[in-house]
């Protein structure tokens, strides 16, 4: 696979080093040189396929030479080990659930390809491989779970003293093993500045391999393509050309996966973008101007971006393929109306969240009576209770899978730094040692 950087085209990295790299120069954005095209008879052999066999077909079909089908096979075996359920709750609605992986997020999917992969390429260095990341609490929840048992690369997650829920703390924070945690006394900005100083550092770079797993990887999309698949193949063959999915957007890389699915030839007649107030993308495709507001916090707050970093890649691929922007439907949802949505979901006898919701909502609305549409369901109700309890002013009953139930008993291993660079660095090279 040839990947070539969107702001300087002649710089051209094959899938190993996108994998490894993340970014190009000048922070450019990796982007395939060809896009796969499949045939409507293909497509429709594909979607006979099982979850994995289909998935392993699409990967080694982007990827090529560069990873055995074997080789890929194990990864999407490791990495896709949870269902991925299309629920319908109307006649012409249904939810495509990506919240049953361990951190009950749809980043499951992405995070867990990546670490995979990587640990795949990892014997080709000789310097210890360290994955070192910020997180504001879901990122570090995702990242961790799935590198975990992948013993020959080290993560390290900083986060926010007391500045994250208790449940995303006990997620991450209680797994041991090459997973270690840093609570740092300062906000998720201290956190992300430190990251980024160590990125800088010529002591660190010297003796280690740091990755930041972020959700630029080109391996974390290519996860992403992989489900829309397997949503459409639960439909019935009927629905596919009358087919609009909503997706609720803050970095735009699900939306980039699913468009390019489409784009090699997944039948799906339109996509929603939906956003919160956080709406620098609607208000770009509606008046064409790119104006990022301030973030402001929302009830989606996993989608409180205004600056989304995949949108460059949207914008390459209509190009590249010769279409209109404004195909593009869009929308966005404030909170009251969230919150109202969340409630209406609730009547027909479903339990959602903020983000789903916010796709909802704008599905709902702009569904035409001859057209089917999927919402992607991106985080477990359990992951918001509290939120969507006070919406519906009642005690809602959700299972919490058992292995989370016993993690929440686990102690903090978390180790503590201040904001002081010099000793985080003492620290990492203390864990690494
Ligand atoms: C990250 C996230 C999103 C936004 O996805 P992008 O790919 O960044 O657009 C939506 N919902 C949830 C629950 C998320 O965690």
């Amino acid at each position: 696979m040839k990947l070539y950087n969107i702001k300087q085209h002649d710089e051209q990295v094959t899938f190993y080093q996108a994998l490894i790299q993340g970014l190009g120069k000048d922070q450019g954005l990796f982007f395939p040189v060809d896009l796969p095209k499949f045939s409507a008879l293909e497509i429709n052999s594909m979607l006979e396929m099982n979850f994995i066999e289909r998935s392993v077909h699409i990967l080694s079909t982007y990827i090529g030479s560069e990873l055995s089908k074997n080789s890929i096979l194990s990864c999407v075996q490791n990495a896709f080990n949870f269902p991925v359920p299309l629920v319908f709750i109307k006649n012409n609605i249904a939810i495509l659930e990506l919240f049953h992986g361990p951190t009950l997020a749809f980043k499951d999917f992405g995070s867990r390809l990546m670490a995979q992969m990587l640990n795949k390429v990892n014997h080709q260095f000789d310097k210890p491989m360290v994955i070192l990341t910020a997180t504001s609490g879901d990122t570090g929840a995702a990242v961790a779970h799935a590198f975990v048992d992948l013993s020959n690369i080290h993560v390290i997650i900083l986060y926010p003293k007391g500045k994250i829920s208790v449940l995303q703390e006990r997620l991450f924070c209680t797994l041991g093993g090459n997973i270690s945690t840093i609570s740092v006394d300062g906000d998720f900005d201290s956190c992300q500045f430190l990251v980024k100083k160590a990125f800088e550092d010529n002591i660190l770079r010297q003796i280690l391999d740091l990755n930041s797993a972020n959700s630029i990887n080109i391996s974390r999309l290519l996860a992403q393509v992989c489900y829309y698949f397997e949503g459409i193949s639960q439909l019935p063959h009927q629905m596919h050309n009358k087919l609009v999915i909503a997706v609720p957007s803050g970095n735009f890389g699900n939306l980039t996966a699913g468009l390019l699915a489409q784009s090699c030839g997944l039948p799906v007649k339109k996509f929603i973008v939906a956003t919160n107030m956080n709406d620098t993308v609607p208000r770009f495709l509606k008046n064409g101007y790119w104006e990022p507001h301030p973030t402001v916090s929302t009830f989606s707050n996993a989608m409180d971006v205004s600056c989304p970093n995949n949108w460059p890649r949207i914008e390459e691929l209509f190009r590249r393929e010769n279409r209109s922007i404004k195909e593009l439907k869009y929308g966005c949802v404030n909170d009251m109306l969230t919150e109202k949505t969340v409630q209406e979901i609730s009547d027909l006898g479903y339990l959602s969240e903020p983000h789903t919701a916010v796709a909802y909502r704008l599905l709902s609305d702009q569904l035409d009576s001859d057209e089917f549409g999927i919402c992607l369901g991106t985080a477990h109700p359990v992951k918001f209770k509290e939120l969507v309890e006070c919406f519906l002013k009642k005690k809602i009953q959700v299972v919490l899978p058992v292995s989370l139930k016993e993690r929440m008993r686990l102690p903090i291993l978390s180790y503590e730094t201040s904001k002081c660079f010099s000793s985080l660095r003492n620290l990492i090279l203390k864990i690494v040692s």
